[in-house]
């Protein structure tokens, strides 16, 4: 079941790459940016519309953004564990890391597991931090062609630190309103049409409330307003922080600059919202919105993300040890639809990483081919058919040479593909009915 959201595909040509590498250079700016509003000699700059002298360093949102693009780009979707090992590794002190999280990611990469940790802070009610908001909206721009699955998605990238319902909240409201800009580029898009998508899937709660009550001040031009009713991320929760920048990101869509001056005018958390901020406009306005200036003075984004190698689906020649097919027999077909997002990540394919994973996984056509990762053997082959955001097998075959995989009767290994299919690219559980 899906909304008609999730469904309509974004303008083509589309490429949710580069929008997601936008977004994360947009982020990037906007919190080195805030992050020098901490500095008391730089506040009279922002009144008198003069830029704070750079460099301008950027802080922990965008060391965490920069992993979750890593892991998207790798994986096409969050793999939780590569995702906390991730931060864990690039943790830097002194980026500015709240305690929590600095205590937190030391014990993770000490090999403590990361659920027990996230589900153990504030005395076990989880961090309701605006800190899964902060790095999210890269991967907005990610699945900006099924809303649904970029709210499933973000819900995924908060709970491995972020386990209460609120900071959740805010990293799935945060990532729909990159996404929601992201599909909207070269369309003309009003406030208000940025923001009711995302009060339609947003988990209820306080986050919730804020962006319907952020969708109610659209109607008014006062930033200082909006942050009176709104917060300004000073409590550093999800609630306090991401209805303010939603508004501030819907009231100034296609102005990069006039977005991080007003953001950053209301004080606050300052680096955090205008990483939220800047990460949803540069959804829409690409890194041409940002003015080469204010690109200038940040520093780049660190060499291990790799910001110019956006990647590419995998094909064959990304596998030289594939073998091809001994003896395929067809099977009956599980009945499987992908939305458009779980589509995108059928498209990239997956490359086993350890012995774990298992499988390797590249569309050649419209084929799709199903080998186990440590013999290199085709187990499966799919013929697909792809409609205009949905996507279904329609054929399949499997392995039948008895030296080469042991298989069950028709019906069995049509239930092992279709349950495969569902781990690899589709395991987003049904939205509750209305
Ligand atoms: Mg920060």
């Amino acid at each position: 079941m899906t909304t008609d959201h999730s469904t309509t595909a974004a303008p083509s040509p589309f490429d949710h790459r580069a929008a997601a590498r936008d977004s994360l250079r947009g982020l990037a700016v906007g919190d080195a940016f805030g992050a020098q509003f901490f500095v008391p000699d730089n506040l009279p700059a922002l009144r008198e519309h003069r830029l704070p002298p750079a460099p301008w360093p950027w802080t922990d949102d965008t060391e965490m953004a920069c992993s979750v693009f890593a892991v998207l780009r790798r994986q096409g979707a969050v793999d939780q564990w590569d995702l906390v090992q991730s931060f864990a590794q690039r943790h830097d002190f002194d980026r500015g890391y709240g305690p929590a999280m600095n205590r937190l990611l030391r014990l993770v990469r000490q090999g403590q597991p990361w659920g027990t940790l996230a589900n153990g802070l504030f005395e076990g009610q989880g961090s309701w931090g605006n800190g899964a908001a902060m790095r999210v909206a890269p991967l907005g721009a990610w699945f900006a062609v099924d809303l649904e699955e970029a709210a499933w998605q973000a819900a995924r990238s908060a709970e491995v630190t972020h386990t209460h319902p609120e900071a959740g909240a805010g990293a799935v409201a945060v990532a729909l309103a990159a996404a929601c800009a992201a599909r909207s580029r070269g369309q003309r898009l009003s406030r208000h049409e940025l923001l009711r998508p995302v009060l339609t899937l947003t988990p209820p709660g306080q986050v919730r409330d804020g962006v319907e009550l952020a969708l109610e001040l659209l109607d008014q031009p006062h930033v200082q307003l909006a942050a009176h009713q709104l917060g300004n991320g000073s409590r550093v929760s999800a609630v306090d922080t991401v209805p303010f920048t939603l508004w501030c990101a819907a009231t100034y869509l296609d102005d990069y600059q006039g977005a991080l001056r007003a953001t950053a005018s209301a004080g606050g958390d300052v680096d955090t919202t205008c990483a939220i901020v800047g990460g949803i406009v540069a959804a829409r306005v690409g890194t041409d919105g940002i003015p080469a200036h204010w690109n200038e003075a940040a520093e780049p984004l660190p060499p291990w993300v790799e910001p110019d190698r956006l990647g590419s689906d995998l094909r064959r020649q990304d596998f030289p040890t594939a073998l091809p097919f001994q003896r395929p027999e067809p099977i009956p077909v599980p009945t499987t639809v992908w939305t458009a997002g779980q589509w995108q990540r059928v498209r990239q394919g997956i490359a086993a990483t350890d012995m774990d994973s298992r499988w390797d996984a590249y569309l050649e056509g419209d084929r799709l081919f199903l080998h186990r990762s440590w013999t290199g053997m085709c187990i499966f082959e799919v013929a697909v058919e792809a409609s205009a955001g949905e996507a279904r097998p329609v054929q399949a075959w499997v392995e039948s040479d008895p030296e080469r995989y042991g298989r069950g009767s028709d019906e069995t290994e049509r239930d092992r593909l279709g349950t495969l299919l569902r781990i690899l690219f589709g395991d987003r559980p049904a939205p509750p009915a209305d």
